[in-house]
């Protein structure tokens, strides 16, 4: 098992005895248990736990036994945290965060053999108080790992239980304003906070490893609407989807792709993947390999937010890109920055040179859109011809021309 699940005890209730061969370690949501050791046949108390503590937790480590027995002191609800879970979180973990937990956890092995020696003289049991300041660090930093925690089960609870949704934002060609194509964005349709936007939990889903399966969802589902978009009547070049570094890092990726392709009969070359420049310079995947493998199936390429990150021109030659999207925060200030419309319209003119179509994204009034005609743009997306929208609404959606 390696889902986190509550769990309600009633005063008294026995939790764990010692002994017990551990499998998962506990944290206090409400109520407060009692820490039993066994002394000579009387059971002592070690400690009282109240909210917030987290205790039985060296069975996140090892399937070792319980050093001793938890009681519920009052009714109580924990999280459990099984022992998978945190395994599942060690496999991408640090490898010096591993060290040191696992050299943290044998002196406090070897501490507890020596100290259940002298435990019982009551003189030393003034010294095991922990002092203040530590107590608050642990309480404030177990207080975010239970947000943290119950963010990611919700997450993961939203992914099954089809929450998530796709909305299409219309990318326009400029010499005709025809809707050329769209780029696919997540939302989550919370049942009670409403729609909820992707910068709430996308970087949660980036950090818990939850984005593999979610990007596997987001894939295949644009690549469905697209394929309902075009048997709709809509004459569409391509769907952009948004790739995140850790789905590179996944050895599926291009495997469940291809998959996804093949099964929906949709065309690779019809699919434009959007990446963002940190994902080239990430050293950790062989992106040379994975961008190579897109191309040959015939999708494309795209690096989104240019001109956010390194902007290294050397990518530019370096892989197989197709489009540059200029970044929003470009095209916002380029109608009274100089320096901006100098950026934008040099970066227009390299693209051309080298034979890359460019996307200005987040244009939001007629002025940016004018600048942006006389630069040579090509495609534009932005709130001044449409925002995100359902794929019902995406299909019947037209420009206003008049705008
Ligand atoms: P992004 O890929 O740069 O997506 C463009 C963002 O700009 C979208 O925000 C879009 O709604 C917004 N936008 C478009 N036109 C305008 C405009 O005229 N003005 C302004 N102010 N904003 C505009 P959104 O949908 O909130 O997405 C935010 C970010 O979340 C995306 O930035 C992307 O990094 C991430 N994201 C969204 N969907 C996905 C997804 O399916 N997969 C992954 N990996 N990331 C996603
Ligand atoms: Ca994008
Ligand atoms: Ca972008």
């Amino acid at each position: 098992m390696s889902n986190i699940i509550s769990y309600k005890v009633k005063k008294g209730d026995v939790i764990f005895l010692e002994n017990d061969v551990a499998d998962c370690a506990y944290i206090i949501e409400s109520g407060s248990i009692e820490l039993l050791i066994n002394n000579n046949g009387l059971q002592s108390r070690i400690s009282k736990l109240a909210e917030g503590a987290m205790f039985g937790e060296m069975a996140l480590i090892d399937r070792h036994q319980r050093s001793a027995t938890a009681v519920a002191s009052e009714d109580s609800e924990l999280i459990v945290i099984p022992n998978k879970y945190f395994n599942d979180k060690l496999v991408n973990s640090d490898k010096f965060i591993l060290l040191l937990l696992k050299t943290i956890q044998q002196r406090y092995r070897e501490m507890r053999c020596r100290l259940d020696r002298v435990l019982q003289e009551s003189e030393f049991r003034k010294h095991l108080d922990v002092n203040d300041d530590i107590k608050n660090d642990l309480e404030q930093t177990a207080a975010y790992a239970c947000i943290q925690i119950k963010a990611e089960q919700n997450l993961k609870l939203a992914l099954e239980k089809n929450e998530l949704v796709l909305f299409y934002q219309p990318i326009i060609a400029l010499k005709d304003f025809s809707v050329v194509g769209c780029e696919a964005l997540i939302r989550w349709q919370h049942p009670r906070e409403g729609l909820v936007m992707p910068s709430e939990f996308i970087e949660l889903a980036e950090q818990t490893g939850l984005i593999v399966p979610m990007g596997r969802w987001i894939i295949e589902e644009a690549v469905q609407a697209f394929s309902r978009f075009v048997d709709s009547g809509l004459n569409l070049e391509f769907i952009s989807i948004n790739l995140s570094g850790k789905q590179f890092g996944n050895a599926d990726l291009i495997s469940n792709i291809k998959q996804i392709f093949e099964f929906n009969h949709v065309d690779p070359g019809k699919v434009k993947f959007e990446i963002t420049e940190s994902i080239l310079m990430d050293k950790s995947v062989n992106i040379d390999n994975i961008l190579g493998e897109l191309k040959a199936l015939g999708s494309h390429i795209a690096i989104d937010d240019f001109g956010t990150g390194y902007s290294s021109f050397a990518y530019l030659h370096q892989f197989p890109i197709d489009t540059l999207k200029i970044d929003k925060s470009f095209v916002y200030s380029m109608s009274y920055n100089h320096k901006s419309f100098e950026i934008v319209r040099s970066l227009c003119v390299l693209a051309k040179a080298i034979g890359l179509n460019v996307v200005a994204e987040g244009v939001e009034s007629a002025k940016e859109l004018t600048m942006l005609k006389e630069l040579g743009v090509e495609y534009v997306q932005g709130y001044y011809f449409a925002k995100p929208m359902s794929s019902d609404d995406f299909k019947i959606f037209q420009v206003n021309t008049d705008q």
